[in-house]
């Protein structure tokens, strides 16, 4: 294969030369056809081709030096097709010394391309959108460099302006880089509940950068240096003014992510691309350019969520480049704000009037993503992976965020939005019917108390034990201190943080879990082989049992944390009661260490039933657990074989069918029979039906999501349990794939609110 005839960089010369042509004289198209020529000169390639985006995502051909001129204007290419297509759709360079070989290759005879065999091409990037491609074609094998590649990029930066400005492309077709303005409906991930009507707000720079190409290097690293000074200020001062109710967590997102804004490969990058011939600001974009492509080519969560942060900064720093230190100002933040963005940090969705914000729409993003965290405590509705939202949105499009269904609409049609808003009003209507019942007891007409719990995870949840009244928390997740920290946390700091956690719930009480991580919930710091199964691999009390070390300190900081106070502990997956009784020697241990500094007033150890195989020991579970607490998430991924994370089996199984309530009412019967407390703190116990269906079974304690609280209550306060009982029984035997319509039948006959 042919070696790159001796051209190694992109010079400052070239750079001057382009930028004087894109500000001189003349119609666009001719600066753009001079362009290409010189790039194919420059770069010793016969072929260099600018294709330019336009509405309904489509290429076209706007300027070739070597392919055949006919072809210009008449060649065209969708998002996505062919090799041009493939760069555009995943904004990210492609060199290939056999461009045909490669399965996407696209032929176009008219362009007479047959006879170039390799090609490099990159996105042309403005403002964080493909505004076109450019192209170089070799008729050799030639394996292009990653200096070329690089340099190709920088050029295809001084050609944005140009090509975004819509005078290239041919009068015949219509003009625009953001594709129809038709209606559009995208799916992703939930990453927070909620609906929300609104207009677009693109999150970005709203800095269109000017100067691209810098007259003295020297000067621009001294302008990078200031606005790295500028930003290191204002991160030092948003830190301690970040007021969200002081929860704990958000300093520790924000302050890995200020170690970021040191980082030395970071701006390592950027000054050698002002090296090269770029100012400051342009230098920081082709960063950040480069980042997005890192970002797409990383599989692994934690990583990805770490090239945000690093996005976020980016941002930040251009802003301080441009002189100004936050994101869009107020002022041009319309009243109903869905911010859209490719990414985005924690630091960043604070720097948005929290009063103007109704819903965040990412491209990226995970549940566990730190701006998610964030997002939660703000109780914004956020709809995370949502692909290519960001090239297809215009600002101020009117959008729809259905943040439970993980559904974004685009310019939806009138009857949609009126339907939403109907559910927003309807929504807060019931929120306030909801707010009326938070005094009143969790009581059946007919006296039977249901004990209602939150499931909490942060800190910040717990404000929630109050919106509802709840009776206390009845599963505090522990691992997402563990997440977002860069070590394990020591002891002292987990104890602080749960005595933090016992202070916020006062008399009520808290069942905290012992951290549940491993299978699909990694931790940054600890390292564990590959799992073709991770939710039945090494994960919860099998990783505690194994390395005992990491449970003992948990335990250890629960029990001085709850000095004076009771305290309630359970054990996540437990699969035989002898792991059970394992962990609870560890517990006693600790117990038994902490005597002499002061022990809590009271102890309960519990066991999560999760792993079908533990129902069948309960007897002998009873005689050593203080309680069982159904985890019903992962029993009946189990029950079912049903991965619970798989979209397509959500609809799979019902969890009202009978052989769920056969279990479940065994289960029930047996800790009756035992007198020993059963709660159940799946989702299944913030669903009204799915409640109302528990408590004929027999249980009594439920622990849901907060926003559920208030709907279950209403449920069991028009409830009789007197028929219930003895219905659920009935349905247990029946031969059907699900029991729902019955359970609906009933609270219609007997007028409950489900
Ligand atoms: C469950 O499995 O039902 C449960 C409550 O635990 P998690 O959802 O955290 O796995
Ligand atoms: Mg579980």
């Amino acid at each position: 294969m042919a070696q790159a005839p001796g051209w190694s960089g992109v010079s400052r010369q070239l750079l001057r030369r382009l930028r004087d042509i894109m500000a001189g004289a003349g119609a666009a198209q001719e600066r753009l056809d001079r362009v290409v020529k010189i790039i194919a000169a420059e770069m010793v390639a016969e072929v260099c081709s600018a294709y330019v985006r336009r509405a309904g995502d489509i290429l076209e051909l706007c300027a070739t030096e070597g392919l055949r001129p006919e072809a210009v204007h008449r060649t065209t290419l969708r998002i996505g097709e062919g090799l041009v297509g493939d760069i555009a759709a995943e904004a990210r360079p492609l060199a290939l010394a056999d461009a045909q070989a490669h399965p996407n290759f696209a032929y176009r005879p008219e362009t007479g391309e047959e006879i170039f065999h390799s090609l490099m091409g990159v996105p042309i990037l403005r403002e964080g959108r493909v505004q076109g491609v450019l192209v170089v074609q070799n008729r050799t094998q030639r394996q292009y460099t990653e200096e070329e590649v690089e340099a190709l990029e920088t050029i295809a930066m001084v050609l944005a302006e140009l090509v975004a400005s819509n005078e290239l492309l041919s009068r015949s077709t219509p003009a625009g880089g953001a594709g129809p303005a038709l209606p559009l409906r995208l799916t992703g991930v939930k990453i927070c509940g909620g609906i929300a009507l609104g207009r677009a707000v693109l999150h970005q720079p709203s800095i269109a950068i000017k100067r691209v190409v810098a007259e003295d290097p020297e000067t621009e690293l001294k302008r990078l240096r200031d606005a790295v000074q500028g930003l290191h200020d204002a991160l030092d001062t948003m830190m301690s003014a970040a007021d969200l109710s002081g929860a704990g967590e958000h300093r520790d997102v924000l302050e890995a992510y200020r170690m970021f804004a040191e980082d030395r490969g970071w701006l390592g990058r950027i000054r050698e691309a002002i090296r090269s011939g770029l100012t400051a600001e342009a230098a920081v974009q082709k960063v950040q350019n480069d980042t997005r492509v890192r970002m797409h080519q990383v599989e692994d969560d934690y990583l990805r969520e770490r090239l945000n942060d690093l996005e976020d900064l980016n941002n930040r720093l251009l802003q301080h480049l441009a002189g100004g230190g936050t994101a869009t100002p107020p002022a041009e933040l319309p009243e109903d704000a869905v911010l859209v963005a490719h990414s985005m940090g924690p630091a960043e969705l604070l720097d948005y009037d929290r009063k103007r914000l109704r819903a965040v729409v990412l491209e990226e993003g995970s549940p566990t993503a730190h701006v998610s965290i964030v997002a939660r405590a703000l109780d914004i509705p956020v709809v995370g992976r949502v692909k290519d939202v960001f090239s297809r949105v215009d600002p101020l499009d009117p959008m729809i965020i259905d943040g439970d269904m993980a559904v974004v609409m685009l310019r939806p049609a009138e009857e949609a939005k009126q339907t939403y808003a109907n559910a927003v009003s309807q929504r807060a209507e019931r929120r306030a019917s909801y707010a009326k019942l938070k005094d009143l007891p969790s009581i059946t007409k007919d006296g039977v108390a249901i004990s209602l719990n939150i499931n909490a995870g942060l800190l910040l949840d717990l404000a929630h034990l109050d919106d509802g009244n709840a009776e206390g928390v009845g599963l505090y997740r522990t691992e997402i201190p563990f997440m977002i920290r860069s070590a394990f946390p020591d002891v002292a700091a987990q104890e602080a943080l749960y005595r933090q956690v016992l202070e916020r719930a006062g008399d009520r009480p808290v069942t905290f879990r012992t951290l549940d991580v491993g299978g699909d919930k990694v931790l940054p710091y600890f390292t564990s082989e590959h799992e073709d199964n991770p939710a039945m691999g090494w994960r919860a009390i099998r990783i505690a049992l194994d390395r005992p070390f990491m449970l003992r300190q948990q335990l250890r900081a629960l029990v001085r944390a709850a000095k004076g106070r009771d305290l309630r502990v359970m054990f996540p997956l437990v699969a035989e009661v002898a792991e059970f009784a394992e962990a609870r020697r560890i517990f006693e241990l600790e117990i038994e260490r902490a005597r002499k500094k002061g022990l809590p007033r009271s102890v309960a150890a519990g066991a999560m039933l999760e792993v079908p195989a533990l129902a069948f020991q309960l007897p002998a579970l009873f005689g050593v657990a203080d309680f069982v607490s159904v985890g019903s998430n992962d029993l009946i991924q189990f029950l079912f074989a049903a991965d619970r994370g798989s979209p397509r089996m959500a609809e799979r199984y019902d969890v009202l069918s009978p052989p769920v309530l056969t279990f479940l009412g065994q289960l029930a019967e047996s800790a009756a029979g035992a007198g020993k407390p059963l709660a159940l703190c799946g989702e299944m116990a913030g669903n009204p039906l799915e409640a109302m269906a528990l408590i004929g079974l027999g249980f009594r304690i439920l622990s849901m999501a907060p926003p559920s609280v208030g709907p279950v209550k209403a449920m069991v306060r028009s409830l009789d349990t007197g028929r219930l009982g003895e219905f659920v029984r009935g349905l247990r035997q029946l031969p059907s794939h699900s029991v729902r319509e019955a359970m609906r039948t009933f609270a219609r006959d007997y007028n409950v609110l489900v």
